[in-house]
């Protein structure tokens, strides 16, 4: 999320406006990260924009006539370029709608934002809360207003009012409501960032991730090349928001499937604020392709903690030798050896990772646990039931598409969002005709086993009924194909075809 700033205010000076920025920022990254947001918006290839500008009370009296013909000053303005409602585009974007960059990222603008900070000063005095947490929830509103929240129709104000609560109480989890007599002392930030989890294939990045989490968002699997998102997760603690990016393992890209794979490492670690680096302790010491990793994350200038995995196979003696030799390959910030699968130091390496990260709000609300719409992990876990039942050629031939994902909310009085059940409509692509034949099996049998399975797993994540329809279809070469790539969530966002 990008977010452009204004100021055109002087009340307030450049520190604290510094100050008052990041908290627009994070609040805008919390609102577009919701997963009301539609799927085009989340496109790999593009990234959101919005310009926030801080203007004074005379400034905003003035838009506000020229725009609403209402002749007195507000707290805030939004206006929207995108025509939305909920969160949802009303029709599908148009090439005017992206401005594509030269390193090929499209942008996508949401629109302006005007706050007042005169305004949002004496609304926060009034209330008896921060500035920042009344820009915060000034942002939010206005964001919430971009993605089309309205308070027109009174189902969709229940609605926009969860929403913002939701998000305002992720940002200040801290915070106590204003009557209560308490103390009013600084908020104290907990550490938040992004942690990417970069090494070879196999190494135990899922394992990690789950264990930590655990759940079961990152599909594990003894086969290498299982992981092919960048899979989020986000792990909570009273101090702490740690979001891990497992990253697909790094190698030489030999199709456009794992070009696109290998890009996604960089750009994880690129981005991160933490790299962690996961070496196998059943190795004497750093592989050809750490040393190619290690070159390539030194130029981000971020610290890299060595994690040396799967401890539980080796003895306790040969571990010395192992860290001696990584230690000369790079200064790291710290060298952990635990095992992921027995969960052996993972605690402590959590603790090494949350020290390193900086403080500031938490980009998720608290009970979120992954970033991936449900959606696709839903594909995700239908795979995995491919993985599980199906032989060495057949997996890694094959995707699954998401056709339609529809959900059936509950008829009770209560004013709960509880869903009744869950309609899903999968496709699985695969390469060959006898790939085919080998998902369905005799009879559909294979189809049906890999089915039921999937929809369990499917059910225990959405915590409701799903009713799940799975269609096998033939593409023959998909994973070159950057149309099928891009449909599938892989791609590049180039929808033309060509390379
Ligand atoms: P990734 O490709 O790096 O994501 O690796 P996975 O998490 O999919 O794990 C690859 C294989 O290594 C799986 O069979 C895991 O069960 C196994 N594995 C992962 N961590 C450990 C560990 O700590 N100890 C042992 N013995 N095996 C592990
Ligand atoms: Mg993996």
């Amino acid at each position: 999320m990008i977010v452009l700033f204004v100021n055109k205010q002087r009340k307030f000076d450049t520190p604290y406006v510094e100050t008052l920025k990041s908290v627009c920022q994070s609040a805008m990254d919390a609102v577009v990260s919701r997963s009301f947001v539609d799927r085009s918006l989340r496109d790999k290839s593009t990234c959101l924009s919005v310009t926030i500008s801080f203007v004074g009370t005379e400034h905003m009296r003035k838009t506000n006539f020229q725009y609403r013909e209402i002749n007195s000053t507000t707290d805030v303005l939004s206006f929207p370029l995108l025509d939305m409602h909920n969160g949802k585009l009303n029709k599908p974007l148009e090439a005017q709608d992206v401005l594509w960059h030269n390193d090929g990222i499209g942008e996508i603008g949401l629109g302006d934002i005007l706050i007042s900070l005169d305004k949002a000063g004496e609304q926060a005095e009034q209330i008896g809360h921060s500035l920042e947490r009344e820009t915060a929830f000034l942002t939010i509103h206005a964001g919430l207003h971009l993605l089309g929240f309205d308070h027109i129709d009174p189902e969709d104000e229940k609605r926009m009012i969860a929403e913002q609560k939701r998000i305002v109480k992720a940002l200040f989890p801290n915070e106590k409501k204003p009557d209560e007599d308490s103390p009013k002392g600084p908020v104290i930030l907990p550490h938040s960032g992004f942690v990417a989890l970069i090494g070879k294939p196999n190494v135990g990045k899922s394992t990690l991730i789950n264990q930590l989490s655990g759940m079961k968002l990152s599909i594990v699997s003894p086969r290498p090349q299982t992981t092919r998102n960048n899979i989020r997760a986000i792990i909570n603690r009273d101090n702490a928001q740690v979001i891990f990016v497992d990253t697909p393992g790094v190698q030489k890209p030999q199709n456009e499937l794992s070009k696109f794979m290998a890009e996604s490492s960089a750009n994880a670690a690129r981005f991160a604020d933490v790299i962690v680096l996961m070496a196998d302790g059943r190795f004497s010491g750093p592989v050809d392709s750490d040393r190619a990793v290690v070159e390539r994350i030194a130029q981000f200038r971020k610290p890299v903690v060595l994690v040396i995995n799967k401890v539980d196979t080796v003895v306790k003696e040969s571990l010395l030798p192992i860290i001696e030799a990584y230690s000369r390959l790079y200064a790291f910030q710290s060298i952990i050896p635990l095992s992921a699968r027995t969960g052996d130091q993972v605690e402590h390496f959590l603790d090494e990772v949350i020290g390193l990260l900086p403080p500031g709000p938490r980009y998720y609300p608290e009970d979120d646990y992954t970033d991936q719409s449900e959606r696709s992990l839903a594909a995700e876990l239908i795979r995995e039931q491919i993985l599980h039942y199906t032989d060495q050629e057949v997996p890694h031939g094959t995707a699954v598409l998401i056709d339609q994902f529809e959900e059936v909310d509950c008829v009770s009085p209560e004013e709960t969002t509880d869903r009744e059940i869950v309609k899903i409509y999968a496709s699985i692509i695969c390469e060959r005709k006898s790939h085919k034949a080998i998902i369905i099996g005799k009879d559909g049998q294979m189809l049906k086993r890999i089915g039921t399975a999937a929809r369990q797993n499917i059910e225990k994540m959405t915590g409701c009924k799903v009713y799940l329809e799975l269609h096998v279809k033939v593409r023959t070469d998909w994973k070159n194909a950057y149309t099928h790539l891009n449909e599938l969530g892989y791609g590049s966002g180039d929808s033309s075809g060509k390379p």
